[in-house]
């Protein structure tokens, strides 16, 4: 039988050349989509955050980048936000997923390997899930998942009930009301003894993160992290 992904692969490339979605720097042979200078040395790597400027029950921050503000990583981001690019979503959360276990503290990797870990996407509002096709936090969460080998939460368990206003502009108090009550659990049970690591795609204030992690705490979960592909 013929391969036709053979056969039609060099018009492919001819249409779209392997090329970096992130630089436009070749990706030839590599199979991958982002370079391999985009994916370890171009982009300023983000340190893991444990301290007080976390709310309580929230443990650890940890996000693969620091955001460049008119950069390649910034466009990339508004990419995979607004054109589907479900596959470079996966490919930026397995990436997360391989540079957390290597430089998450021994201390943290311990605590997770004895509870049950459940890796939960910052859901979107279901018009704007419309809207956009897909949940990029979903992308890099499932990402997140294949690469350290904990459960994805399944889509459903928790929704966006509150369409918020941009928080852009907001001080951290105003964003936090603004956020107030945005999320709805559906299916409680679930969350009870598990340990949730939140997956999104940009960290700033934490605001949006922090509303979440506070829902599951009051129902059950016994403790909480949060992981990004940037941080500003
Ligand atoms: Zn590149």
């Amino acid at each position: 039988m013929m391969n036709i992904k053979k056969l039609i692969k060099p018009f492919l490339d001819l249409v779209f050349p392997a090329t970096c979605i992130c630089c436009g720097a070749s990706t030839e042979a590599s199979g991958k989509s982002i370079c391999n200078w985009c994916r370890h040395d171009r982009f300023e790597k983000a340190e893991l955050v444990t301290k007080e400027i976390l709310p309580a029950g929230v443990h650890f921050q940890f996000s693969l980048w620091m955001f460049d503000k008119g950069g390649y990583l910034q466009k990339l981001l508004h990419d995979l936000k607004y054109n589907f690019m479900m596959g470079v979503g996966e490919e930026l959360g397995n990436l997360a997923g391989i540079e957390f276990l290597k430089s998450a503290e021994e201390e943290i990797l311990k605590n997770l390997k004895v509870q049950r870990v459940l890796i939960v996407p910052v859901p979107l509002h279901r018009k704007k899930e419309r809207e956009r096709g897909y949940n990029q936090a979903r992308a890099i969460a499932a990402g997140f998942s294949r690469s350290t080998g904990w459960d994805l939460l399944e889509k459903g368990v928790i929704s966006r009930v509150k369409r918020t206003k941009t928080q852009t502009g907001l001080s951290l108090t105003d964003r936090s009301e603004n956020l107030n009550g945005a999320f709805q659990i559906n299916r409680k049970a679930h969350f009870h003894g598990a340990y949730v690591i939140i997956i999104d795609d940009v960290y700033t204030t934490g605001a949006t993160s922090f509303e979440l992690a506070g829902a599951l705490l009051a129902d059950g979960v016994t403790g909480a992290a949060i992981v990004t592909v940037a941080k500003a």
